[in-house]
């Protein structure tokens, strides 16, 4: 399609969006009375309207039965957190049985390093990208020095090439090989959170397990962004958080896969607690436990429910529309807020960059742009304007137009900010 920067090629494209209505499904912030332009949905994804509704519920429930809401509540409180497992079986592309949905993301990654991050003899390294999202640093540096390791030589970075913004597929195959035997882990974010880049799980995957490591994504910037299929991929574990481009408010519970060949295996290295034992017998109270044949065997506490109805709220939505039809907006939204930026960077002196891969296979909704010779004015003056965008130094906005509630006006609304905030800057 030829698009053209304009308003009223923006709006016919909006008239055209099979999706549009759902932009009336989410509550927006507002700057002078007008929804803001968000691009912040890789940070903490708008509210859908229906969450207030689920957790309002879940009060009323509390209010009117007490404890007798574990059982009797409409959605009863005990296998709450069963509800979110279908539909995040079609998001991640894997079996229900192998999603679970508890606790928080970093947390999550340090419980699935008990079985999944096994050093022994010479096998005992890590890999990962470098310059990964702090809290997979810090999380993997902890655990390696909990096995008596030095961070240093323990963990393995796939390095980026001198003056280039993404990793190639060719070093990262290349430093799978050289680590080898030695490899015990590999662990990367699915996306990278600072460009965008999308990585090539399958073949990564399929590589790892080549050379006999454990292969696990941090889906973190993946889930509800990209197409995924963890199980068919062969996968051992992955997890991620709710709260980004799955909007199920800040903070919110995480997800986990465990692939389906390690369940019912007893002897598999686990923290655990009373919610990952049968649950047919969970409440007899027995000393011994008794594993959940599926990836529920990795639940300890009793699910928090206020946290998990929202996210169930906003699950019903991704059922309701399917990954395929977002992704179709998603790829279409993108290409056109990328236009968008090239024409307005023909108009302007002013010279800015996109770091994140031209190639729609290997980019999701994240456009990552390197304003050249701007400062944070720039920054400041967009947020001034209605648009919530986010800053990482040096001086890279992300711009991350989720398909559910962004609308192609938005990124033509966008570009004619960004024109005048670079002509205001000089
Ligand atoms: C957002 C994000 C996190 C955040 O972790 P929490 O435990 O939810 O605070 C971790 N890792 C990656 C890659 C992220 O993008």
């Amino acid at each position: 399609m030829q698009f053209e920067n304009t308003r009223e090629f923006a709006k016919k494209l909006d008239q055209k969006d099979p999706l549009k209505s759902y932009r009336e499904q989410f509550l927006f912030p507002k700057v002078d009375g007008k929804r803001v332009i968000y691009f912040t949905g890789n940070s903490l994804g708008l509210q859908p309207k229906n969450a207030k509704k689920y957790v309002d519920e879940v009060m009323k429930d509390w209010a009117e039965l007490g404890v007798e809401g574990h059982f009797y509540a409409d959605k009863s409180w005990w296998d709450y957190h069963e509800r979110l497992a279908k539909p995040l079986s079609t998001i991640i592309g894997a079996e229900t049985a192998e999603i679970t949905v508890m606790n928080t993301l970093t947390v999550n990654l340090h419980l699935l390093m008990v079985s999944f991050y096994r050093p022994q003899g010479e096998r005992y390294k890590i890999i990962c990208e470098e310059k990964a999202f702090p809290s997979d640093q810090y999380m993997l540096q902890s655990q390696v020095r909990f096995h008596g390791y030095d961070p240093n030589d323990a963990i393995v970075e796939i390095k980026k090439r001198e003056g280039e913004h993404n990793f190639r597929i060719e070093d990262i195959l290349r430093t799978i090989r050289e680590v080898g035997d030695e490899c015990a882990l590999i662990l990367i974010g699915g996306v990278n959170y600072y460009t965008g880049q999308v990585f090539d799980m399958k073949t990564i995957t399929k590589a790892g397990h080549g050379i006999g490591a454990i292969v696990g994504w941090d889906l973190a910037h993946a889930v509800g962004n990209i197409k995924l299929e963890l199980h068919n991929w062969n996968v051992d574990f992955a997890a991620w958080c709710s709260y980004k481009y799955m909007n199920s408010g800040p903070g919110n519970a995480s997800g986990c896969f465990i692939h389906k060949r390690y369940h019912n295996q007893k002897d598999i290295p686990r923290f655990e607690g009373w919610w990952g034992t049968d649950k047919a017998s969970r409440f007899l109270m027995k000393p011994e436990f008794d594993p959940m044949p599926n990836a529920d065997a990795w639940q300890l506490s009793n699910p928090p429910i206020l946290s998990m109805a929202p996210y169930l709220a906003s699950l019903e939505l991704f059922d309701a529309v399917g990954m395929d039809a977002l992704l179709q907006k998603r790829n279409s939204i993108v290409a056109y807020l990328e236009f968008v930026l090239k024409e307005i960077g023909k108009e302007v002196t002013s010279n800015f960059e996109i770091i994140t891969p031209s190639n729609p296979n290997e980019r999701g909704t994240q456009l990552s742009v390197f304003l050249h010779g701007e400062g944070r004015k720039l920054f400041e003056y967009l947020m001034k304007n209605g648009v919530i965008i986010d800053w990482r130094e040096p001086n890279v906005i992300r711009l991350a137009p989720a398909p559910f509630y962004c609308s192609y006006e938005d990124m033509y609304r966008f570009g004619q900010l960004l024109k005048q905030g670079i002509l205001d800057n000089h």
